[in-house]
């Protein structure tokens, strides 16, 4: 028996846990990975519809053909009707403009899959059990119950095993127990969203009638959500006839009515003229997944950890990020940012102290971002209730600040809400820039992110207790990293980002970012030596067929931000 200390233990064994160990263990198979669930047996969850953007996940984990064998509805899009008009919104996944894709970035499916909709005790148990089969130690029912701490760090936990408790050490501790938070709350470091504060009543039906243009047909489903009064209905047809249908409601509207939840979801289902014909013949279902329940509640209030890394420990999923359930993104987002977790991970095994710093530093900022495009959606959601064309044109901002994919706003929004955005890193990786990890921070290329039509001039995301609004100013740079192909490991980039009016069809093209790096990437050497003045570079970047545009407003200064900065040397500084 190996009795070394674990390289890594995980807390939780949902998406997000099961995501991080397995990928961990495929790329350093010599480290220890543990992973503690503190329930004994499949369990309930909620969280059942699931987005497109976790299919490159689940394949690189290797657990693709299980979950598209397991028999779940395949769930090609969602439709909505949603405020005054009650027309019905469809929206199929294919819609995205895949061809776009491919042509700026070569390394994606030629069609979107589906994803689907699933009963979570079985889907995370096919997770779990292909964590272990991939050589992750797992112990069920085992309850992490205290950190053991050394030198500032996190340095192991006490937990609750069947065979009683026990201490375990480990070099790092990853929290992906979900919205228990199991280090969040020693840390305290949840910050409320100020509004998004939610509460949601559910049940399971069998025999809830189909209705093609809210849930499609067995073959290929989809999701429907409508408002009502008080909030909004999902209706999510799961396996075996079962439909899966929650109410969300307002802290202060559930207060409002003077009814306990199951009431007031019982009252407004009935009045509901979409729902209440399909539930005629519907009954519940008792003793939902062994949980001993018929009707379920959960707290839904959106939440971002003040950090998502620390000496010794991480956060993914639920444990780090909550986003009302409102896009259906939490698993996306457990799945896709445990992904970038276990690449962090790996990448810092092998890392200096420096970059090591760095790399953590750049796990908080994607953790923050994936989560900021979805809480910007959210609240444009919550805030608009009339005409679907503002939602599809603000979807459209926010995939063009993302992706820089040019295609119909309706066709971004659907881009948006099938977690495709989330992977534009994958999209654009590393290995398209570089062909050997560079080993000064000098030697960095340069990543531009040209970000059009950013939402109100910028994301930004608010938080009630603490957080700092972060705004990207005209540029931002910062030392970022790419996962580099598959393999489990990031490379480091500098990374430029810088916002812009939308400058139309025809300069679109030139911004292609692949081909623009290049080019702007060599402009920038030549600045770096500093023996040019800003007239010789703007002359060069003429020569490189970067519009004049650029270099006479957003270029010029771009470089002299740089200067600013102190990325470029002094003597561009006191030339420009
Ligand atoms: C009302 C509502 C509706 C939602 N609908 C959707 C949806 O349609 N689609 C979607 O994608 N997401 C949805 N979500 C979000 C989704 O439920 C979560 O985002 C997702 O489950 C997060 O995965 P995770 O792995 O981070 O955490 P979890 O799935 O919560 O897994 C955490 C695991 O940690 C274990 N654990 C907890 N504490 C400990 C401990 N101390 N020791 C050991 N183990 C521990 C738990 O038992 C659990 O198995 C919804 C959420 C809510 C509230």
């Amino acid at each position: 028996m190996n009795n070394r200390p674990h390289d890594l233990i995980v807390i939780g064994a949902g998406p997000a846990g099961c995501t991080l160990a397995t990928l961990v263990k495929k790329y350093a198979p010599e480290r220890r990975v543990l992973l503690l669930e503190k329930e004994a047996g499949p369990r309930h969850h909620i969280g059942e519809s699931l987005l497109p953007g976790i299919v490159p996940v689940l394949k690189e984990m290797g657990v693709f053909e299980k979950v598209d064998g397991a028999g779940f509805p395949k769930k090609i899009g969602a439709n909505y009707v949603w405020g005054a008009g009650r027309k019905v919104w469809e929206n199929d996944f294919n819609e995205v403009n895949v061809t776009e894709m491919i042509r700026r970035f070569g390394k994606i499916p030629e069609r979107i899959e589906y994803a689907w909709q699933v009963r979570r005790s079985r889907y995370d148990e096919i997770l779990l059990k292909h964590a272990e089969e991939s050589g992750v130690e797992v112990v069920r029912g085992a309850k992490a119950t205290g950190i053991i701490e050394k030198d500032g760090a996190i340095a192991g936990l006490e937990t609750l095993e069947p065979g009683g408790p026990r201490r375990r050490e480990a070099e790092f501790v990853a929290d992906c127990s979900g919205q228990a938070g199991f280090l969040s709350k020693y840390r305290e470091i949840r910050g409320y969203h100020a509004s998004l504060r939610n509460v949601a009543g559910y049940a399971y039906y069998r025999g809830a009638k189909w209705k093609y243009t809210y849930s499609g047909h067995p073959d290929k489903t989809k999701i429907f959500v409508c408002s009502v009064g008080p909030g909004w209905f999902w209706y999510i047809p799961i396996d075996d006839g079962v439909v899966s249908v929650g109410l969300v409601t307002t802290v202060e509207n559930l207060k409002k009515s003077g009814l306990e939840l199951e009431a007031l979801f019982a009252r407004e289902l009935a009045a509901c003229d979409e729902l209440a014909p399909l539930m005629t013949e519907a009954e519940r279902v008792e003793n939902f997944d062994g949980s001993g329940q018929s009707f379920f509640s959960h707290s839904d209030w959106s939440y971002l950890n003040r950090a998502a890394a620390g000496p010794g420990w991480l956060a993914a999923g639920d444990a780090a990020i909550f986003v009302d359930p409102i896009l259906s993104t939490g698993v996306t987002l457990a799945h896709v940012g445990a992904h970038r977790a276990a690449y962090t991970l790996i990448s810092q095994w092998a890392a200096g102290a420096a970059e090591r710093e760095l790399l953590w530093k750049d796990y908080g900022a994607f953790c923050r971002e994936s989560a900021a495009q979805y809480f910007v959606m959210a609240l444009f959601w919550y805030g608009h209730d009339k005409d679907a064309s503002k939602w599809w044109a603000e979807a459209g901002r926010i995939q063009r600040a993302w992706l820089p994919v040019v295609q119909s706003d309706k066709a971004a929004f659907v881009t948006v809400s099938a977690g495709l955005t989330q992977h534009y890193d994958r999209l654009f990786s590393a290995s398209s820039l570089l062909d050997e990890t560079p080993t000064r921070p000098e030697d960095y290329p340069f990543y531009v992110e040209v970000l059009k039509n950013a939402p109100g001039g910028a994301p930004v995301c608010r938080f009630g207790d603490g957080d700092a609004p972060r705004l990207l100013t005209p540029f931002d740079v910062s030392i970022s990293f790419l996962p580099a192909g598959a393999g489990g490991r990031l490379k480091p980039v500098k990374r430029a980002r810088f916002l812009k009016e939308d400058p139309g069809d025809s300069v679109r093209d030139a911004l292609n970012p692949r081909r623009f790096v290049t080019r702007w990437h060599e402009v920038l050497l030549a600045a770096l030596d500093g023996s040019r003045t800003m007239g010789e570079l703007g002359a060069l970047l003429a020569g490189k067929d970067i519009p004049a545009w650029w270099w006479e407003g957003p270029g010029r200064r771009f470089v002299e931000e740089l200067a600013v900065q102190g990325v470029l040397g002094p003597a561009v500084a006191e030339r420009a």
